[in-house]
């Protein structure tokens, strides 16, 4: 008989929460610690989201998303988990970047972005100090009209090399392009200058175990392979969910599914205003990835020189299109030393390369053309990897790849988005529970919220929501 992994569920939670991404996951953690009866259901077999990892024979482990995020998540670790995950979180002080215009290494902060702005591009102080402030005091109420690209022009203008060191990065951290709003630049790029690039020591696997037993601590409910396949609403809002099969009722429902999947597919377009329809379907997905995961085989050694962060191309310049383009010129190269995994040595460095995708550009392959483009992204791959380590095939114990298509297929985000929505999909999250009472959506959504910070911290933002909502609602 199949296994029932809902067995011993109450018939009735406070709150439930649909996906363990980081939002839902901290969502789940700062209402179960705050004494609400949750539920956190998670499709897959494994916790995390996109925060997560896979093994391979020879005890090879890959990290998907733990590539850098900013020093924010000190602090927010700290807060809404526990000390002992913030005290794993430490700098990558080796960022490399390596293309046709410049070639360089940099602890990525304002400091040393200030030193080779002017040394080594020659910018005038008083425009990068400007840069620097302007992008700082952006935020979400400020004017949205600016691009992210006219923002540069204003203080760098004709500089494609400038633009090219300031936008790649975070293009790969947000997926954001030089056409959208330039607060979603601003934002994101103060958060990684104030302090640099920061990674989880111990990698994905020890992260959301540790996470998985805070929420165990404070009483949440976690479920793993549970799909829950609709949100039912009353007259009075949130009713329950259907969740393989079986209906649970609860106060309120937090979706760290897909905004678009969560108002589409999971609630239903009749539940909500025409007028929020018509916005909802605006919300544009953001882009996909391929990742390529390389394991050395034991007792090779990459020098450290190499970086922990590398951003290659061999574009001439830089361009969005290009960014997205299935013919691969740009790649972002991870590297895991023992020192970023500290039980590497024992089985091998472990090297991921990831690029962004558009999912149509594989959507539509048939098997064998699929399999054919997936070999020839590994291909390529370790054609790239060959200048910074030489002999690369030599060196390797196992590789393979990832597509839009996998990234679809292991979170249900549709089209494989990366980063969830553009930044149209925050208000439309944020509308959730005026049109729903009980409903809301944390998750990459917006750009700003995006990236392991960005949806920690709204997962944050919504937690606070659904308390005060429970509350409330409780007291009447
Ligand atoms: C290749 C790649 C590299 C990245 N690198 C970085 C990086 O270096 N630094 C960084 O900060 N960010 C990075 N990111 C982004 C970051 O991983 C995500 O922004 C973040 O983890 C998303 O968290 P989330 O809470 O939005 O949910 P997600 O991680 O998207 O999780 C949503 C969860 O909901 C579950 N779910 C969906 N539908 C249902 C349903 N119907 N029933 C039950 N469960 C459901 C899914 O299975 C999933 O577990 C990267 C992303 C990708 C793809």
């Amino acid at each position: 008989m199949a296994k029932d992994f809902l067995q011993g569920c109450q018939d009735y939670y406070d709150v439930i929460v649909i996906g363990s991404g980081l939002a839902g996951m901290t969502t789940a953690n700062i209402l179960g610690r705050a004494g609400h009866r949750v539920l956190l259901l998670e499709q897959h077999y494994k916790f995390g989201g996109l925060a997560t990892w896979f093994r391979r024979p020879k005890s090879h482990i890959f990290d998907i998303s733990l590539h850098g995020f900013p020093a924010g998540m000190l602090k927010s670790c700290r807060r809404y988990w526990n000390q002992e995950i913030a005290d794993n979180i430490v700098q990558l002080k080796n960022i490399r970047f390596d293309n046709p215009m410049f070639s360089l290494t940099t602890t990525f902060n304002r400091e040393d972005f200030t030193r080779l702005l002017t040394s080594d591009f020659g910018v005038p102080a008083e425009s990068v100090r400007d840069f620097f402030d302007a992008a700082r005091n952006m935020n979400f109420y400020d004017d949205q009209s600016m691009t992210t690209g006219q923002l540069f022009e204003k203080y760098f203008p004709g500089r494609e090399d400038v633009v090219r060191l300031l936008m790649e990065p975070i293009t790969y951290a947000n997926g954001s392009t030089l056409e959208d709003p330039a607060i979603t630049y601003g934002i994101v790029f103060s958060n990684f200058m104030a302090k640099g690039v920061y990674i989880y020591e111990g990698g994905t696997d020890d992260l959301i175990g540790k996470m998985h037993a805070e929420l165990k601590k404070n009483g949440v409910d976690c479920r793993i392979n549970c799909d829950v396949s609709k949100i039912e609403v009353g007259r009075q809002g949130i009713e329950s969910v259907v969740v393989n099969g079986r209906t649970i009722r609860c106060g309120s429902v937090i979706s760290n599914s897909n905004l678009n999947a969560t108002v589409f597919q999971l609630v239903g377009e009749e539940k909500f205003d025409p007028q929020f329809v018509d916005q909802a379907r605006q919300v544009r997905l953001n882009n996909s990835s391929t990742q390529v995961y390389m394991a050395m085989k034991e007792g090779v050694e990459i020098d450290e020189s190499t970086g922990d962060l590398l951003f290659s191309s061999t574009a001439p310049l830089f361009r969005t299109e290009a960014l997205l383009s299935p013919n691969i010129t740009s790649r972002t190269f991870s590297f895991y030393y023992p020192r970023t995994r500290p039980d590497a040595r024992k089985r091998g460095h472990a090297i991921v390369s990831s690029t962004n995708a558009n999912f149509s550009d594989w959507e539509h392959l048939d098997a064998s053309e699929y399999e054919a483009q997936k070999q020839d992204l590994i291909e390529t791959t370790l054609n790239a990897l060959e200048k910074y380590v030489p002999n690369v095939r030599d060196k390797i114990d196992h590789v393979e790849a990832a597509t839009p298509r996998t990234f679809q297929h292991y979170t249900k985000h549709l089209s494989g988005a990366s980063f969830g929505t553009k930044f149209e999909g925050l208000a439309v999250s944020r509308a959730l529970p005026e049109q729903v009472p009980g409903l809301y959506h944390a998750g990459s959504v917006g750009i700003i919220m995006s990236g392991w910070l960005g949806a920690i911290n709204y997962g944050v933002i919504v937690a606070n929501d659904v308390d005060q909502f429970l509350m409330k609602s409780q007291a009447m």
